[in-house]
């Protein structure tokens, strides 16, 4: 059997930088020095646990703590939420520190 080919251009998504998910600050390249990746997400019981997971970078310290501001409101009530490798109790004593701090 000899196969019949055609040649085909294929649209390939490539990245061309990175994006603060806070302020939206923008940098050419894709893992920009001092910036941060880090992603936010629950293990409750049910369908929905690999859904809750969602990646975020940030630029700075200041958008890091908005972030997890943000994240703590999202799954604050949940008991298996976690943001990175940090428990979601321990962020919310984090930003409590924070803000006793200021
Ligand atoms: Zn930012």
């Amino acid at each position: 059997m000899s196969e019949i080919t055609k040649k085909q251009k294929v649209e390939q998504e490539v990245v061309v930088g990175t994006k603060c998910d806070i302020c939206g600050k923008k940098s050419d390249e894709a893992e920009p020095d001092g910036w941060h990746e880090t992603y936010h997400g629950h293990e409750d019981w049910g369908g929905d646990s690999i859904d809750s997971m969602e990646y975020f970078d940030v630029c700075s310290p200041k958008c890091y703590i908005k972030l997890l501001n943000k994240s703590v409101k999202e799954l604050g009530r949940r008991r298996t939420g976690y943001i990175g490798d940090m428990s979601i109790h321990f962020a919310v004593r984090l930003l409590e520190h924070f803000k006793a701090r200021t």
